[in-house]
């Protein structure tokens, strides 16, 4: 039972058909998956949604795809945990962590865009499937498509991490070091894709699989009781996760799952949507500072790699969906990100990655800014796990107390510290 009417163009709206295109003839703007939501209206109720899986495809009508899922079973539902100790720390009321850290199977939040991409891809036809990646996408496009039993190829920039890089090769994919920055591998990638008949996730691909970062915000507003919170933080690499986390809540809001009031798509939502990326990398911040409706290319430059895109593919839609909610943007130093991180785990328990460094870090800043009032409900969106950019503070943390097995030893060197 598909849902889908095709694609169309973001910028013109030209239509096209159910294809694996991503770019718009005309005008070259990107193309989006176009639902019937009179159709799914009909069908997908909340008494619905909760009778499913805790899974990310409990939202099937908003998906992508045409016949059954063959990816990402396990996949989504993940915590969103009221953070009492983190709230203590930030001097606010209502703060809530939407942890993919512990997504499965790799551990962020890419799982779910990867799950919905090789569904598609297999409906395609496929049989090999890749990616260009900072590390994450790696990771979930290697473990996913060897279950799913596709012949994969994966390029990632030659200096990520060995957490991205182990966590790669552990499924045995063709993986491609190249010696260049993020921009420099997808650049490489497009080429490749215009050549071979491969599924490139987040190139030809690419509207499908965006539209599994959806169930990111229809989980946060699920999980508050149907409801939205005031205030959501969102990392951003290439800016496709913050723009679907509108969209989502915006589609959930079209369907009376939320808010209750009949409206359009365009109505507009009372939840404020804020930009973090690390100032060594953060051309979409920067224009939404400047108030600006382009979005100038860097050179990144800071440890928070899975964020590290200087030419972002969304990036002025990233900027225009905050503009549109009246959010705001912020980055921190490299610093700052390694604070956060400890802070995260030192208060709430969870081991974050860089990108959750930088999704916290600027929370905390816009708090202390007053751009986020202490009083209104706050979700800040932490994609990562920590235990995959392990070199990025293993300097900046305690070291264990190395003693020789004996009583005497323990109380020499640490009991009388006591
Ligand atoms: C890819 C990624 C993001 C951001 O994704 P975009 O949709 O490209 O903005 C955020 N956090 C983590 C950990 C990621 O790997
Ligand atoms: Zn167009």
């Amino acid at each position: 039972m598909s849902y889908v009417k095709g694609l169309k163009c973001r910028e013109c709206g030209r239509k096209y058909p159910k294809e694996p295109l991503y770019l718009c003839e005309y005008c070259f703007g990107p193309l989006e998956v176009d639902y019937d939501y009179e159709k799914i209206k009909k069908k997908l109720t909340k008494a619905a949604i909760e009778s499913r899986p805790k899974n990310l495809w409990r939202y099937r009508e908003l998906m992508p795809i045409d016949g059954n899922p063959i990816s990402g079973l396990d996949s989504g539902f993940t915590p969103l945990i009221r953070a009492k100790n983190l709230e203590k720390a930030l001097g606010v009321k209502e703060l809530y962590v939407k942890d993919d850290s512990v997504n499965h199977p790799t551990l962020s939040f890419k799982d779910r865009v990867v799950a919905v991409a090789l569904s598609k891809a297999k409906e395609f036809g496929f049989d090999t499937v890749a990616c260009a990646s900072t590390g994450n996408l790696a990771n979930s496009v290697s473990a996913q498509s060897a279950i799913a039993g596709f012949k994969r190829y994966i390029f990632i920039p030659a200096d990520l991490e060995s957490g991205k890089v182990v966590g790669t090769l552990v499924y045995d994919p063709i993986l491609v070091a190249v010696e260049g920055n993020y921009d420099q591998v997808n650049r490489l990638c497009s080429e490749i894709a215009t050549k071979y008949k491969w599924a490139f996730v987040n190139i030809n691909i690419r509207p499908y699989y965006a539209e599994g970062s959806k169930t990111y915000g229809y989980e946060i507003a699920e999980q508050l009781g149907w409801k939205t919170p005031k205030h959501i933080i969102s990392p951003c690499a290439g800016g496709s996760l913050i723009t679907k986390i509108l969209k989502g809540l915006k589609e959930f809001q079209l369907l009376g799952l939320i808010n209750n009031q009949p409206s359009t798509i365009n109505h507009k939502l009372s939840t404020k949507i804020y930009a973090a990326q690390a100032t060594g990398c953060c051309p979409i911040v920067t224009a939404i500072k400047e108030n600006s409706d382009i979005i100038k290319p860097v050179k990144p430059n800071t440890i928070a790699k899975s964020l590290a895109i200087g030419n972002p593919a969304d990036g002025i839609y990233a900027a225009a969906t905050v503009k549109e909610s009246g959010g705001w943007a912020e980055d921190v130093s490299d610093e700052e990100i390694v604070e956060a991180i400890k802070l995260l785990a030192q208060t709430e328990g969870i081991f974050t990655e860089t990108a959750g460094g930088v999704t916290l870090g600027v929370t905390k800043k816009l708090i202390e800014q007053g751009k986020i009032p202490k009083d209104e409900s706050i979700v800040v969106c932490i994609t990562g796990n920590g235990l995959k950019t392990q070199e990025a503070i293993v300097e900046k943390i305690g070291k264990p107390i190395k003693i020789k097995p004996s009583l005497e030893a323990f109380e020499n060197s640490v009991s009388y510290k006591l």
